[in-house]
Protein backbone atom coordinates (compact mmCIF):
# COMPACT_ATOMS: atom_id res chain seq x y z
CA UNK A 1 0.00 0.00 0.00
CA UNK A 2 1.66 3.64 -1.13
CA UNK A 3 -0.84 5.62 -2.20
CA UNK A 4 -3.46 6.44 0.68
CA UNK A 5 -7.13 8.86 0.40
CA UNK A 6 -8.18 9.90 3.61
CA UNK A 7 -11.98 10.84 3.71
CA UNK A 8 -12.83 14.19 5.76
CA UNK A 9 -10.33 16.96 7.02
CA UNK A 10 -11.70 17.04 10.73
CA UNK A 11 -9.92 16.50 14.13
CA UNK A 12 -9.00 12.88 13.27
CA UNK A 13 -8.16 13.37 9.37
CA UNK A 14 -6.22 15.83 9.57
CA UNK A 15 -4.08 13.75 12.19
CA UNK A 16 -4.41 10.68 10.25
CA UNK A 17 -3.19 12.14 6.95
CA UNK A 18 -0.35 13.80 8.98
CA UNK A 19 0.80 10.41 10.59
CA UNK A 20 0.82 9.12 6.66
CA UNK A 21 2.46 11.41 4.97
CA UNK A 22 5.27 11.55 7.98
CA UNK A 23 5.65 7.70 7.63
CA UNK A 24 6.30 8.28 3.98
CA UNK A 25 3.11 7.21 2.29
CA UNK A 26 1.29 9.46 -0.53
CA UNK A 27 -1.92 10.69 0.87
CA UNK A 28 -4.59 12.30 -0.89
CA UNK A 29 -6.98 14.17 2.03
CA UNK A 30 -10.72 14.79 0.64
CA UNK A 31 -13.07 16.82 2.45
CA UNK A 32 -16.60 18.13 0.71
CA UNK A 33 -15.20 21.72 1.96
CA UNK A 34 -12.42 23.44 0.49
CA UNK A 35 -12.22 25.83 4.03
CA UNK A 36 -11.50 22.43 5.76
CA UNK A 37 -8.74 21.00 4.15
CA UNK A 38 -7.10 24.71 4.25
CA UNK A 39 -7.68 24.47 7.95
CA UNK A 40 -6.15 21.04 8.32
CA UNK A 41 -3.42 21.85 5.93
CA UNK A 42 -2.55 24.79 8.76
CA UNK A 43 -3.10 22.21 11.97
CA UNK A 44 -0.70 19.55 10.00
CA UNK A 45 1.97 21.96 9.41
CA UNK A 46 1.62 23.87 12.88
CA UNK A 47 2.07 20.30 14.68
CA UNK A 48 5.07 19.12 12.63
CA UNK A 49 6.32 22.49 13.64
CA UNK A 50 5.78 21.94 17.27
CA UNK A 51 7.59 18.62 16.62
CA UNK A 52 10.58 20.19 15.33
CA UNK A 53 10.61 22.42 18.20
CA UNK A 54 11.10 19.36 19.89
CA UNK A 55 13.79 17.84 17.53
CA UNK A 56 11.40 14.94 16.69
CA UNK A 57 10.95 15.82 12.90
CA UNK A 58 13.81 17.35 10.79
CA UNK A 59 12.80 20.76 8.61
CA UNK A 60 13.42 18.25 5.58
CA UNK A 61 11.44 15.54 6.59
CA UNK A 62 8.59 18.21 7.30
CA UNK A 63 8.91 19.93 3.84
CA UNK A 64 9.15 15.92 2.60
CA UNK A 65 5.96 15.02 4.79
CA UNK A 66 3.98 18.05 3.42
CA UNK A 67 4.92 17.52 0.03
CA UNK A 68 3.25 14.33 0.18
CA UNK A 69 -0.16 15.62 1.12
CA UNK A 70 -2.64 16.86 -1.73
CA UNK A 71 -6.00 17.91 -1.25
CA UNK A 72 -9.45 17.36 -3.24
CA UNK A 73 -13.04 18.69 -3.10
CA UNK A 74 -14.00 15.91 -5.19
CA UNK A 75 -14.16 12.30 -3.84
CA UNK A 76 -13.72 10.75 -7.67
CA UNK A 77 -10.31 12.78 -7.82
CA UNK A 78 -8.76 11.49 -4.85
CA UNK A 79 -9.57 7.92 -4.71
CA UNK A 80 -9.13 7.08 -8.25
CA UNK A 81 -5.57 5.60 -7.50
CA UNK A 82 -5.65 4.73 -4.21
CA UNK A 83 -4.64 1.27 -2.11
CA UNK A 84 -6.65 2.23 0.64
CA UNK A 85 -8.64 4.74 1.93
CA UNK A 86 -9.34 5.59 5.63
CA UNK A 87 -12.78 7.31 5.99
CA UNK A 88 -13.27 9.47 9.00
CA UNK A 89 -16.09 12.19 8.22
CA UNK A 90 -18.99 13.49 10.44
CA UNK A 91 -19.75 10.18 12.78
CA UNK A 92 -23.50 10.33 10.91
CA UNK A 93 -24.46 6.56 9.66
CA UNK A 94 -26.30 7.42 6.15
CA UNK A 95 -23.24 10.06 5.33
CA UNK A 96 -20.81 6.72 6.12
CA UNK A 97 -23.43 4.57 3.95
CA UNK A 98 -23.58 7.54 1.13
CA UNK A 99 -19.61 7.54 1.24
CA UNK A 100 -18.66 3.93 0.87
CA UNK A 101 -21.52 3.39 -1.88
CA UNK A 102 -19.17 5.84 -3.97
CA UNK A 103 -16.08 4.48 -2.76
CA UNK A 104 -16.82 1.16 -3.71
CA UNK A 105 -18.02 2.85 -7.50
CA UNK A 106 -14.66 5.17 -7.42
CA UNK A 107 -11.99 2.98 -5.47
CA UNK A 108 -9.71 0.42 -8.18
CA UNK A 109 -10.80 -3.11 -7.29
CA UNK A 110 -8.12 -3.57 -5.31
CA UNK A 111 -8.28 -0.87 -2.88
CA UNK A 112 -8.91 -1.59 0.78
CA UNK A 113 -11.72 0.48 2.32
CA UNK A 114 -11.05 1.40 5.89
CA UNK A 115 -13.65 3.19 8.54
CA UNK A 116 -12.01 5.55 11.41
CA UNK A 117 -16.02 5.50 12.83
CA UNK A 118 -15.96 5.29 16.96
CA UNK A 119 -19.49 3.34 16.91
CA UNK A 120 -20.61 2.27 13.67
CA UNK A 121 -21.09 -1.15 12.78
CA UNK A 122 -18.12 -2.29 9.92
CA UNK A 123 -20.40 -5.33 8.62
CA UNK A 124 -23.09 -2.52 8.11
CA UNK A 125 -20.57 -0.36 6.05
CA UNK A 126 -19.37 -3.27 4.23
CA UNK A 127 -22.97 -4.28 2.89
CA UNK A 128 -23.50 -1.50 1.17
CA UNK A 129 -20.29 -2.39 -0.90
CA UNK A 130 -20.16 -5.27 -3.26
CA UNK A 131 -16.22 -5.99 -1.55
CA UNK A 132 -17.04 -6.08 2.20
CA UNK A 133 -14.00 -8.54 2.60
CA UNK A 134 -12.68 -5.39 1.99
CA UNK A 135 -14.00 -3.21 4.22
CA UNK A 136 -12.58 -3.03 7.87
CA UNK A 137 -12.24 -0.60 10.61
CA UNK A 138 -9.06 1.33 11.59
CA UNK A 139 -10.57 3.35 14.62
CA UNK A 140 -7.23 5.67 15.66
CA UNK A 141 -7.18 7.52 18.76
CA UNK A 142 -7.03 11.32 19.21
CA UNK A 143 -4.82 12.77 18.95
CA UNK A 144 -3.63 10.88 16.47
CA UNK A 145 0.27 11.62 16.25
CA UNK A 146 0.13 11.42 19.63
CA UNK A 147 -1.76 8.41 20.46
CA UNK A 148 -0.24 4.87 19.76
CA UNK A 149 -3.02 3.36 19.59
CA UNK A 150 -5.22 1.71 16.67
CA UNK A 151 -8.21 -0.66 17.00
CA UNK A 152 -8.57 -2.57 13.97
CA UNK A 153 -12.07 -3.65 13.55
CA UNK A 154 -13.19 -6.71 11.69
CA UNK A 155 -16.27 -7.34 10.12
CA UNK A 156 -18.58 -9.99 9.35
CA UNK A 157 -16.97 -10.27 6.03
CA UNK A 158 -13.43 -8.99 6.28
CA UNK A 159 -10.88 -11.36 4.55
CA UNK A 160 -8.38 -12.44 6.66
CA UNK A 161 -5.07 -11.58 4.97
CA UNK A 162 -7.00 -7.96 4.60
CA UNK A 163 -6.99 -7.65 8.76
CA UNK A 164 -3.34 -8.74 8.54
CA UNK A 165 -2.36 -6.23 6.09
CA UNK A 166 -4.21 -2.88 7.87
CA UNK A 167 -2.58 -4.83 11.12
CA UNK A 168 1.09 -4.51 9.47
CA UNK A 169 0.46 -1.21 8.03
CA UNK A 170 -0.75 0.04 11.32
CA UNK A 171 2.79 -0.95 13.10
CA UNK A 172 4.48 0.81 9.63
CA UNK A 173 3.40 3.98 11.21
CA UNK A 174 5.10 3.38 14.54
CA UNK A 175 1.29 2.52 16.35
CA UNK A 176 0.33 -0.97 18.12
CA UNK A 177 -2.59 -2.29 16.67
CA UNK A 178 -5.53 -4.19 18.87
CA UNK A 179 -7.69 -6.66 17.18
CA UNK A 180 -11.47 -6.57 17.94
CA UNK A 181 -14.73 -8.08 16.57
CA UNK A 182 -17.67 -6.01 15.13
CA UNK A 183 -19.75 -5.77 18.21
CA UNK A 184 -21.15 -2.47 19.37
CA UNK A 185 -18.45 -0.11 20.80
CA UNK A 186 -15.85 -2.20 20.09
CA UNK A 187 -13.81 -2.60 22.59
CA UNK A 188 -12.58 0.70 23.20
CA UNK A 189 -16.14 2.70 23.64
CA UNK A 190 -17.54 -0.44 25.30
CA UNK A 191 -15.18 -0.64 28.02
CA UNK A 192 -14.75 3.39 28.36
CA UNK A 193 -18.59 4.84 28.13
CA UNK A 194 -20.12 2.46 31.07
CA UNK A 195 -16.90 3.74 33.43
CA UNK A 196 -18.24 7.74 32.11
CA UNK A 197 -21.78 6.68 32.57
CA UNK A 198 -21.14 5.33 36.03
CA UNK A 199 -18.97 8.41 37.25
CA UNK A 200 -22.06 10.29 36.05
CA UNK A 201 -24.66 8.79 37.49
CA UNK A 202 -22.45 8.56 41.27
CA UNK A 203 -22.78 12.88 40.48
CA UNK A 204 -26.02 12.53 39.94
CA UNK A 205 -27.14 10.55 42.59
CA UNK A 206 -25.17 13.12 44.95
CA UNK A 207 -22.34 10.10 45.59
CA UNK A 208 -19.53 12.74 45.04
CA UNK A 209 -18.98 16.27 43.84
CA UNK A 210 -17.47 16.60 39.99
CA UNK A 211 -13.92 17.45 41.96
CA UNK A 212 -13.99 14.19 44.17
CA UNK A 213 -14.88 11.54 41.36
CA UNK A 214 -12.56 13.26 39.17
CA UNK A 215 -9.54 13.11 42.21
CA UNK A 216 -10.37 9.71 42.70
CA UNK A 217 -10.07 8.11 39.53
CA UNK A 218 -7.21 10.08 38.63
CA UNK A 219 -5.13 9.54 41.87
CA UNK A 220 -6.99 6.35 42.76
CA UNK A 221 -6.49 4.20 39.10
CA UNK A 222 -3.55 6.39 37.83
CA UNK A 223 -6.22 7.73 34.88
CA UNK A 224 -4.38 10.89 33.23
CA UNK A 225 -7.56 12.47 33.77
CA UNK A 226 -10.72 11.61 35.47
CA UNK A 227 -13.91 10.29 33.85
CA UNK A 228 -16.23 13.76 33.85
CA UNK A 229 -13.29 15.37 32.79
CA UNK A 230 -12.54 12.96 29.65
CA UNK A 231 -16.72 13.16 28.63
CA UNK A 232 -16.36 16.92 28.31
CA UNK A 233 -12.86 16.50 25.94
CA UNK A 234 -15.08 14.17 23.79
CA UNK A 235 -17.76 15.82 23.74
CA UNK A 236 -21.41 14.58 25.98
CA UNK A 237 -23.20 14.59 22.61
CA UNK A 238 -20.43 12.04 21.43
CA UNK A 239 -20.85 9.88 24.76
CA UNK A 240 -24.55 9.67 24.45
CA UNK A 241 -24.79 8.48 21.09
CA UNK A 242 -22.08 6.04 21.56
CA UNK A 243 -23.75 5.17 24.45
CA UNK A 244 -27.57 4.85 22.63
CA UNK A 245 -25.53 2.32 19.67
CA UNK A 246 -24.27 0.11 22.60
CA UNK A 247 -28.17 0.45 24.41
CA UNK A 248 -29.39 -0.35 21.48
CA UNK A 249 -27.61 -2.75 20.13
CA UNK A 250 -27.41 -5.05 23.38
CA UNK A 251 -30.97 -4.70 23.98
CA UNK A 252 -29.23 -4.30 27.69
CA UNK A 253 -30.37 -1.80 30.53
CA UNK A 254 -27.05 -1.09 31.81
CA UNK A 255 -25.87 0.26 29.18
CA UNK A 256 -29.22 3.11 29.64
CA UNK A 257 -27.66 6.91 29.55
CA UNK A 258 -27.51 8.23 32.63
CA UNK A 259 -30.76 11.11 33.08
CA UNK A 260 -28.62 13.44 34.12
CA UNK A 261 -26.50 13.14 30.27
CA UNK A 262 -29.44 13.28 28.68
CA UNK A 263 -30.38 16.57 30.07
CA UNK A 264 -27.09 18.31 29.82
CA UNK A 265 -27.15 17.52 26.21
CA UNK A 266 -30.67 18.56 25.56
CA UNK A 267 -29.68 22.19 27.06
CA UNK A 268 -26.83 22.67 25.51
CA UNK A 269 -23.91 21.80 27.93
CA UNK A 270 -21.66 19.68 25.44
CA UNK A 271 -18.09 19.93 27.43
CA UNK A 272 -15.34 22.22 25.77
CA UNK A 273 -16.85 22.44 22.59
CA UNK A 274 -19.93 24.65 24.25
CA UNK A 275 -17.84 26.08 26.54
CA UNK A 276 -19.61 24.23 29.93
CA UNK A 277 -19.96 20.42 30.75
CA UNK A 278 -19.11 19.22 34.15
CA UNK A 279 -16.32 22.31 34.02
CA UNK A 280 -16.94 25.50 32.90
CA UNK A 281 -14.15 26.60 29.96
CA UNK A 282 -15.93 29.78 29.09
CA UNK A 283 -13.44 31.70 31.83
CA UNK A 284 -10.18 31.27 29.26
CA UNK A 285 -7.55 29.98 32.08
CA UNK A 286 -6.87 26.26 31.39
CA UNK A 287 -7.34 26.06 35.02
CA UNK A 288 -10.23 23.26 35.96
CA UNK A 289 -13.26 25.11 37.27
CA UNK A 290 -16.34 23.10 38.28
CA UNK A 291 -19.28 24.22 35.97
CA UNK A 292 -21.56 26.82 38.22
CA UNK A 293 -24.69 23.82 38.78
CA UNK A 294 -21.82 21.36 39.96
CA UNK A 295 -20.03 23.69 41.67
CA UNK A 296 -20.19 23.74 46.37
CA UNK A 297 -21.67 26.77 47.76
P1 LIG B 1 -15.04 16.33 12.46
O1 LIG B 1 -16.43 16.84 12.56
O2 LIG B 1 -13.93 17.09 13.10
O3 LIG B 1 -14.65 16.14 10.90
C1 LIG B 1 -15.49 15.51 9.99
C2 LIG B 1 -15.15 16.05 8.61
O4 LIG B 1 -15.82 15.25 7.64
C3 LIG B 1 -15.58 17.50 8.36
O5 LIG B 1 -14.46 18.25 7.95
C4 LIG B 1 -16.63 17.38 7.25
O6 LIG B 1 -16.62 18.50 6.36
C5 LIG B 1 -16.18 16.11 6.56
N1 LIG B 1 -17.20 15.44 5.76
C6 LIG B 1 -18.52 15.29 6.01
N2 LIG B 1 -19.12 14.63 5.00
C7 LIG B 1 -18.17 14.37 4.07
C8 LIG B 1 -18.15 13.72 2.80
N3 LIG B 1 -19.26 13.21 2.28
N4 LIG B 1 -16.99 13.66 2.13
C9 LIG B 1 -15.85 14.17 2.65
N5 LIG B 1 -15.80 14.80 3.85
C10 LIG B 1 -16.94 14.89 4.55
O7 LIG B 1 -15.10 14.82 13.01
P2 LIG B 1 -13.93 13.99 13.71
O8 LIG B 1 -13.96 14.24 15.17
O9 LIG B 1 -12.68 14.15 12.94
O10 LIG B 1 -14.50 12.49 13.54
C11 LIG B 1 -14.36 11.82 12.31
C12 LIG B 1 -14.58 10.33 12.55
O11 LIG B 1 -13.63 9.84 13.50
C13 LIG B 1 -15.95 9.97 13.14
O12 LIG B 1 -16.38 8.75 12.60
C14 LIG B 1 -15.66 9.84 14.64
O13 LIG B 1 -16.57 8.99 15.30
C15 LIG B 1 -14.29 9.21 14.58
N6 LIG B 1 -13.45 9.40 15.78
C16 LIG B 1 -13.39 10.62 16.40
C17 LIG B 1 -12.57 10.77 17.53
C18 LIG B 1 -12.43 12.12 18.20
O14 LIG B 1 -11.93 12.15 19.34
N7 LIG B 1 -12.83 13.22 17.58
C19 LIG B 1 -11.80 9.69 18.00
C20 LIG B 1 -11.87 8.46 17.32
C21 LIG B 1 -12.70 8.32 16.22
Amino acid sequence: MKQIAVIGGGTMGNGIAHVFAQCGYAVNLIDVKQEMLDKAIATITKNMDRQVGKGTLTEEQKAGSLARIKTFTQMADGVSNADLVVEAATENIEIKLNIFRQLDALAPAHCVLASNTSSISITKIGSVTSRPEKVIGMHFMNPVPVMKLVEVIEGFKTDKAITEEIVALSKSLGKVPALTQDYPGFIANRVLMPMINEAICSLHEGVAGVEEIDTIMKLGMAHPMGPLQLADFIGLDVCLAILRVLHDGFGNPKYAPCALLVNMVTAGDLGVKSGRGFYDYAHGTKDLVVAPGFAKN
